[in-house]
This record gives C-alpha cells, structure tokens and sequence, in this order.
C-alpha cells in the first residue's frame, strides 16, 4: 500500500527549507505523495502573520508542478485549534489502510511531548523527523524513551505498518526559517533565492510581511 507523508506547518511563508525536505522524503521514502497542510491557529505558537488563506495560496504556488505534491487545506476550513492528533484521526478513517508518516522537523520533534494527545500520534500515524541545523535527536526524558521504543532505521518498516514507528532522517541542511524571512522583508530586503519566486511574488503583491502590517500589531 503507498505511503502518504503529511507536512503540517504554519509555512508563514513557505522556503525552500520546507520544499527541499519534502522533496528528499518524497523520493527518499518511497512516498507517493506528500501532502502540505497549513495549519489554521497554531496551538503551540502565536498566530501567523499572514492570513491564512495567503499561506496556502503561497504553498499552493510553491508546489504546483512537482508531482506527488498535494495541497490539503482542510485545517484551514476548521474553527479553532488544528491539533495534529484531529488532523490524522480525520485522514485515518478517510484512507483506512494506507501508511501515513506525519513529517516534523527535529525542532518541532523535540517539543512533541507537550502536543496535545500525543502519545496518540503513533496509533494514528509514524513520525519522521527531518534533521535541522543545531539540533540533536533526544537521547533521555519521553522522547529518548519514545525513540529507544518506537525508532527504526528501516525505510520498509514506514510502508509495511500503517503507523507506530519513528525514523529520523537526515536532509540537506538549509538553514532558513520563517521568521528570518518575514524581518528580512519587513526591512524593505528581497527573500530572493530563499523561496521559489512565485512565493516572493506573492509576498511583494500583498505586502503581507511589510513593516506598517508589523506595527500594527
Ligand atoms: P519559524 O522560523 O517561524 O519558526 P518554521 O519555518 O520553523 O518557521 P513552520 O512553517 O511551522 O515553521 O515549519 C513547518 C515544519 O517544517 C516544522 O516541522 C519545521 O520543523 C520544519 N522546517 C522549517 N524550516 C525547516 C528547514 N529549514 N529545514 C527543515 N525543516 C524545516
């Protein structure tokens, strides 16, 4: 049965950071798809700058044309907190019997224990987490533990079981983050050859990460 990855973030906004990674799981995991789901209100983080609805349509753009990238919004079409554990109960009863991995970054793995239900995740879904720059896989605590139970280094492990394993894999580091684009836009600079240029077009149009949209805040 094919493997679904599925890539929740805020994308406020989307980087190559983010493409780049998705793009290696999709290939490197033998995923047929890989699914990018923005978050409508961020349980864990302050709300996005963008509007929700600029976010998607710059993940909308940034992933037109690559086969195997789709686009699912229906954590936008939800009313308040898009838990993932809602998300991939949602997505279980729609593909019963397909493997879903629910792709995080390393950041977003170390804070998993304080995710609401989370120890629900991995009846629903398997992790895997993306290496990024400066952070290091936990080797105590829930997660050391959770890791030590559930990890693998077994791609086929990601594709026989629907869901309950771990697996770590280790992606071309590209050191870009959201929020250094959006101050970087703010002090009036181009995020050229940070995102695709369909994304800066939009950013420039709508003027979302402007400073004055800042101020007003
Ligand atoms: P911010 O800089 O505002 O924290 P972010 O880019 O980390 O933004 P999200 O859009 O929520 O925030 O990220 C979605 C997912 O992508 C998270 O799991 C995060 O760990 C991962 N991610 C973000 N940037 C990178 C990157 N440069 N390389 C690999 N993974 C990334």
């Amino acid at each position: 049965m094919s493997s679904m990855g599925v890539f929740g973030g805020t994308f406020d906004p989307i980087h190559y950071g983010h493409l780049r990674t998705a793009f290696e799981m999709l290939q490197a995991l033998r995923f047929d798809e890989v699914r990018f789901m923005p978050c409508g209100n961020p349980p864990h983080r302050p709300t996005p700058h963008a509007a929700a609805e600029l976010r998607l349509k710059m993940v909308q753009v940034a992933t037109e044309g690559q086969r195997g990238f789709v686009v699912d919004d229906r954590e936008l079409q939800r009313d308040g907190p898009s838990y993932s554990v809602d998300t991939l109960s949602i997505l279980r009863v729609e593909f019963p019997l397909r493997p879903i991995a629910l792709i995080i970054g390393m950041d977003a793995f170390l804070g998993l224990h304080k995710w609401y239900h989370w120890r629900e995740i991995l009846q629903l879904a398997h992790i895997v987490v993306a290496h990024r720059p400066g952070w290091r896989a936990p080797d105590m605590g829930p997660l050391g533990e959770l890791l030590t139970d559930r990890g693998t280094h077994r791609i086929g492990d990601l594709h026989q079981a629907k869901s309950g394993y771990i697996y770590i894999h280790d992606v071309t580091q590209l050191e870009i983050s959201s929020t250094e684009i959006r101050e970087l836009v703010a002090a009036g600079r181009d995020p050229r050859f940070l995102m695709p240029d369909s994304v800066r077009e939009v950013i420039a149009q709508s003027g979302c990460y402007a400073a004055a949209d800042d101020a007003t805040r």
